[in-house]
């Protein structure tokens, strides 16, 4: 499957889809989080970091760049691009060690590191709808169609 677009009607929604991937993601993968400020893509991440056992709070590491967490079965690096100024300070701050890592790379705002960032697995599109929101989930590698496939029949 390369596509799948699901309603996210409120908050729940969107944190139970980050939790969901986070179960099927079984493999070092790199999932983008496209939308506006706002859309939800911190809100995915903490879903995401809380299923693998992160306890507390998740929030967008707008100043640091990146929050690794040493989760289980993998560590989990969370990106947020949003003050890159340049994508050429992704290399001082070594990014292909944690690229290079056994790890899940979730990133806010990748198109702030047009260039430098290693291509996704899945690409995730936020967006407002009525009062909620709306998740277009895409494909871009084999393993990610395969998540997207899991995704699907979970919906059942
Ligand atoms: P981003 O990281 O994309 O800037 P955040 O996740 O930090 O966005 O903030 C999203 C805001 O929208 C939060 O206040 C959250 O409670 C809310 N929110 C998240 N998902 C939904 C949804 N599906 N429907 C309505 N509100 C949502
Ligand atoms: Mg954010």
């Amino acid at each position: 499957m390369k596509e799948l677009v699901l309603p996210l009607p409120d908050e729940a929604a969107t944190v139970t889809l980050g939790a969901s991937l986070a179960k099927l993601c079984d493999r070092a993968s790199v999932i983008y989080l496209y939308g506006d400020l706002g859309a939800g893509k911190t809100t995915f991440s903490r879903g995401f970091l809380q299923a693998l056992g992160h306890v507390g709070n998740v929030k967008s590491p707008t100043y640091t760049l990146v929050e690794p967490y040493a989760l289980h079965p993998l560590a989990v690096y969370h990106f947020d691009l949003y003050r890159l100024a340049d994508p050429e300070e992704l290399e001082f701050m070594g990014i292909r060690d944690y690229f290079a890592h056994d790890a899940i790379c979730l990133v806010e705002w990748p198109q702030q590191g047009v260039g430098i960032l290693p291509a996704p697995d899945l690409e995730l599109h936020l967006s407002y709808h009525d009062e909620g929101r709306c998740a277009k989930l895409q494909a871009v590698s084999a393993y990610g169609s395969q998540l997207l496939d899991r995704i699907h029949e979970r919906q059942g």
